[in-house]
């Protein structure tokens, strides 16, 4: 044990073996009538418990089509057509740890160890917002450098940024399980969520990715970490399983209870979900991973969005556009798009991908405004909003507002305020054309009102002036 266990939050506990996730994929056995059941009570916009994800997944081929069309109904209930967008900003990939699967691992030669400068940490945001980023997360290593009062200065750094008159608008944080002190630095340096993967909710499994005597061996202080979190006062946290460590079905048993816990412990479920597939990464050996074919991440995907009807499922670039495509349409609602995952890749490294400065491959490197046109010809908005964190709608008041009537009083307004800005100010003529056309046909829709006369206004007003970050 590497960590001070006292320092635990009052609710740490491994939820996962309290779940009995062994037992339930052992013994649950398809029944039509509880699966009608349990599809019947996502239906209703109710959290699933671990038990009854498991009659999900005991489903066969033939109930997959069922799982997916209720899906694709929940997803539109709940959010629409928006998809957030996202970037990541990788700051440094020093590592102490020596996670088996992971480019930056401390064993990894190959791998060109690098911290951003000041100036190079204002060069990347100045290069993300001349392509029209307004969200980031930024992501470290773990290593002494990498210590929380580094991180909160890190954040400051960012939103201090500006580059003509914009800035970025939300900054969230993946890096490594910190004390109660450390997430409340980071939490006064203005953190949009605080995300971390639990990489594997199996304990052999981590144990043997994660050699003991590394700080990441300790699962306990991992597993609590987002507690800790919510104790030192965070308003948005994110879990994630890495898929391909262990068996799929045990890590989305894992995340359901992880979810399930959080809300019962604090009121307030996690804001995202993400479950990145193992990807290639330079230097790595990764001929022993679960093979978790397209097939199983889709339904994977479907399920998790019946589970947690109110979370926002993430799909990064490690995924290709063709799949990002499809778990969009009954899950996905936020994606990174014209990301870079090397340290320095947006304002040093120009098109080509460098695998030694990269964490693992990614496999959509196609460019924002490519990706902005293909969802708009797809039918979704595009969303660079960050109003709910900064107006203070976070955590319990979230879940609160996430009903329909909500979404078109404030999502959609500000989907369309900030999909206008970057067509006016960064789009390619033919990205423009579509948009203009998409935010003509969501206005068509939205009923006559004192609303809709403002929102109009707003859009005038981005077009024709240089006024900008005009939220509900
Ligand atoms: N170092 C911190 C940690 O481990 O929590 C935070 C950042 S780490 C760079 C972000 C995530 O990348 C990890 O939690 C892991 O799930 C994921 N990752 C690592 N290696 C990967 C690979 N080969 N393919 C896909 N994702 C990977
Ligand atoms: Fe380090 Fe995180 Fe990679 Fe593990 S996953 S080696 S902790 S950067």
């Amino acid at each position: 044990m590497l960590f001070d266990h006292t320092k635990l939050s009052k609710n740490a506990v491994d939820f996962v073996d309290a779940a009995g996730v062994d037992e339930l994929l052992a013994e649950t056995r398809f029944d039509a009538k509880e699966f009608e059941d349990v599809l019947a009570k996502s239906r209703a916009k109710e959290a699933l418990t671990p038990a009854e994800t498991a009659v999900l997944i005991a489903g066969s081929e033939k109930e997959s089509e069922a799982i997916f069309e209720t899906a694709r109904q929940l997803k539109r209930d709940v959010y629409g057509n928006r998809i957030v967008i996202f970037a990541p900003l990788y700051v440094g990939n020093y590592c102490q740890n020596d996670c088996q699967y992971c480019g930056f691992r401390r064993s990894n030669r190959e791998s060109i160890r690098q911290t951003l400068s000041d100036t190079q940490l204002e060069n990347e945001v100045r290069a993300m917002l001349r392509l029209g980023h307004k969200r980031t997360i930024v992501v470290f290593g773990e290593h002494p450098k990498y210590n929380a009062d580094f991180i909160a200065e890190c954040v400051r750094k960012v939103y201090a940024v500006r580059e003509g008159n914009a800035s970025i608008r939300r900054v969230n944080v993946n890096a490594a399980p910190m004390d109660f002190d450390g997430f409340r630095k980071i939490h006064e340096a203005g953190i949009g969520t605080y995300q971390i993967f639990q990489e594997t909710y199996h304990k052999p499994t981590y144990a043997r990715m994660h050699p003991a005597g590394t700080e990441k061996s300790d699962f306990l202080w991992r597993l609590d970490s987002l507690n800790r979190a919510y104790e030192s006062g965070a308003d948005d946290v994110g879990l994630g399983a890495l898929f391909g460590l262990y068996d799929w079905r045990y890590e989305v048993l894992g995340l359901v209870a992880h979810a399930q816990h959080l809300m019962s412990a604090y009121g307030c479920g996690p804001h995202t979900i993400s479950f990145p597939r193992l990807q290639p990464a330079a230097g790595t050996d990764l001929s022993w991973k679960y093979n978790i074919t397209e097939e199983i991440f889709k339904r994977l995907v479907a399920i998790l969005r019946l589970s947690v009807p109110y979370t926002g499922l993430i799909c990064t670039a490690r995924e290709s556009a063709e799949i990002r495509r499809a778990v969009m349409d009954f899950g996905v609602s936020q994606i990174d798009a014209g990301g870079r995952i090397e340290i320095g890749g947006y304002s040093e490294l120009g098109e080509k991908q460098v695998s030694e400065k990269e964490q693992f491959e990614l496999g959509d490197m196609r460019p924002l405004d490519s990706i902005i046109r293909e969802l708009l010809q797809d039918g979704f908005i595009p969303s660079f909003c960050t109003a709910c964190y900064r107006k203070g709608r976070t955590g319990q008041q979230f879940m609160e507002f996430a009903i329909p009537g909500f979404i078109q009083k404030l999502c959609t307004p500000n989907a369309l305020t900030t999909l206008e800005e970057y067509l006016v100010d960064y789009a390619s003529d033919e990205t423009r054309q579509v948009g203009k056309a998409a935010i003509a046909k969501v206005l068509a829709t939205l009923p006559a009102n004192a609303q809709k006369t403002e929102l109009i206004s707003r859009l005038e007003r981005i077009e024709t002036t240089p006024e900008r970050d005009l939220y509900f």
